[in-house]
This record gives structure tokens, sequence and C-alpha cells, in this order.
């Protein structure tokens, strides 16, 4: 099987039935994208930025923030790069960036909501990024995204940005994508209205779930609630999905989800454009896909998504549609 899939590195992401997706990396730092490449990945899904901040000894400065993200770019050699903007708080905290005590960190004063607070910092980051653009294609996404207007607060601030550095004559990309994480329900259900500002989103799943289940991602005693294949989050997704294909947008995912073998069929049902997952995964993933028909795939997805009451029968009706 290992052999199988080391020769699918060089081949495309595409379905039985000649449906092209495509399959990218998560990354933590530019040192990761070899692994990506090495892997057959079609794109970086997703940069966490914020390991540029929690390696560091004080905020790192526009200067080496842009040598970061220009070496991912360059390390790309053309393909897509998806930097998501800093996402400190939570469980990610910066020892010289106290947050405030919290009683729930995780809803509480995080990712976004710092960045349009702290705009000294969100700034700086912007202008790296921009400066960064320059040298391959790179795209932007924002965390933690809830409503409309954080998403236009926060794309106005990158365009101010923009128009002051093409101001001075530095050289910036003019066809960045800006879009933005989907991993807050409240979002999820109002996809459509979003879909017309962003112009993607990528749905992180790791912490959609948590927030639609109202359970922890990390907390043993509730993680059977915990369930990627549950009716209520394909719905979402489904959502999700549908509202950007509306608008002439594309979907991508993040989440641990996206690499997830059973969740895989379900995703190519609903019409899932890009799956984006640790480096090791990609390949059995390609493989598995090479398998599926999306035709259908999208009859199992609509059966789980209007059908199925439980995750049991969510699962039992992948394996019906695959083995
Ligand atoms: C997610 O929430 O699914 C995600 C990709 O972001 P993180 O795991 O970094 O919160
Ligand atoms: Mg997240």
């Amino acid at each position: 099987q290992k052999a199988e899939w080391a020769r699918l590195k060089n081949e495309q992401s595409v379905t039985a039935d000649g449906k092209q997706v495509t399959l990218g990396a998560n990354i933590g730092t530019p040192k990761d994208v070899e692994a990506a490449t090495d892997n057959g990945a079609e794109a970086v899904g997703l940069f966490r930025s914020e390991f540029l901040y929690m390696d560091a000894s004080e905020l790192p400065s526009e200067d080496d923030q842009f040598e970061a993200y220009k070496q991912a770019v360059e390390g790309m050699n053309g393909k897509q790069v998806v930097v998501r903007t800093m996402d400190i708080g939570g469980d990610k905290e910066l020892p010289y960036l106290p947050l405030p005590d919290e009683q729930n960190p995780f809803l509480g004063y995080r990712a976004i909501r710092i960045s349009l607070d702290r705009q000294d910092i969100f700034r700086t980051q912007l202008r790296a990024l921009l400066r960064a653009s320059a040298y391959g294609r790179l795209a932007i996404m924002f965390p933690m995204i809830a409503t409309v207007k954080e998403f236009k607060d926060a794309k106005a601030i990158f365009e101010e940005e923009k128009a002051k550095l093409v101001a001075d004559g530095v050289k910036v990309s003019d066809d960045i994508e800006v879009g933005m994480m989907m991993e807050i329900p409240a979002a999820a259900m109002i996809a459509d209205k979003l879909a017309k500002y962003a112009d993607f989103f990528s749905i992180g799943t790791n912490d959609l779930i948590q927030y639609s289940m109202a359970a922890d991602r990390g907390n043993e005693r509730v993680s059977y609630l915990y369930q990627p294949y549950n009716p209520s989050l394909l719905r979402l997704i489904k959502n999700i999905i549908d509202a950007s294909h509306q608008e002439g947008k594309w979907t991508g995912m993040c989440g641990e989800m996206a690499g997830d073998q059973i969740a895989v069929p379900l995703l190519a049902g609903l019409g899932l454009d890009e799956f984006s997952m640790s480096a090791t995964s990609i390949l059995k993933t390609r493989s598995l896909l090479r398998k599926l028909d999306t035709t259908k795939m999208k009859e199992l997805s609509d059966k789980a998504v209007t059908e199925c009451e439980t995750t049991e029968e969510v699962v039992d009706l992948v394996h019906q549609y695959t083995d």
C-alpha cells in the first residue's frame, strides 16, 4: 500500500469520475514546506502563523515575518499558500503578550478578536504578508470570524495596509485571495451572507465541532460528543459549501476531519473543493479519492444529511457506499 501511495506523489487529485480537487498540507513553519512537497501537496491550505509568534521571545518584527512568509510561498513554487493570521488565545499563549485571565478562554479574547483590538500587531502581520505576496501565490484568511462585521473590519484594515504599501511603491500582488475560517456555528449559519465578502472559506472542524456540540475539544469526559460524522455537523458543512458555490467561491477544510478516511467520501459528496491535512495523510487520501465516484458520494452525503439520526448510522452508511 505504501508503494502505491508513493506512486501517487505527482498524480492529480481526481475522483474516479474525473472531478478535480486540491489536496493541501497544514504547516506551522516554512520548514514544513519540504515535507508538504515531498508528500505531493498541491497547496498549503493552512499555515498556522501563530507558531511564528510562539517560537519567538518577543513579537516578531515585520521583516522576520516577511522572510518566513516569503520562504513558504517560494518553497511552494507557485502553488497556493493560505496563511491564517495570528490565532492566539484559547489554549495558545504568548509569554510576552499577557492575555486577561478568563473563565472560558475558548469563548474569550482570541484570534481575530485580538487582532481587531490590537491593530498594531495585526497591521504589522498584514504588511509582512502583503510584501511576501510578490514572491508567490499567497492567500490570507482570518480565524474565528463570527459575524459579517468582523470580516468586513478585518478586510478593510487589509485594504488600508495594501493601499499604503502601494503608495510607497512596494511591490504587492494584485490578486491576493482573502478568506476566512469557518469554525463558529453562527458564521456557518450565515455562510450565504459571508460568501458575498470572503473569497473562500476554510472549515476548521477542530473548533467547529467543539463549538457546535458545546464539548471541549480536549476533554475526555465529553469526547463522546466530539464526533465528526454527526448529522448536525454535516448539515453545517453542507450549508457552508453550498453557500460558497452559490457565490462562485470555493470551500476548503483544514481541520483534522479533512484527512479522515471515513469523512472524505462524505466531504467529496458534499462538494468540498480543497482538503488540507497533515502532510503524511495526503497520499493515502489521494489514493482513496481516486476510487470514489462523486455522483455516488453525493447520494451518500444527501442520505447522511437528510435521513441519518446518529453518528453510527452515518458511519454504517459510509461503509455501505465504499466497501
Ligand atoms: C480548526 O479549528 O479546525 C483549525 C484548523 O484550527 P486550529 O486547530 O489551529 O484551531
Ligand atoms: Mg481553530
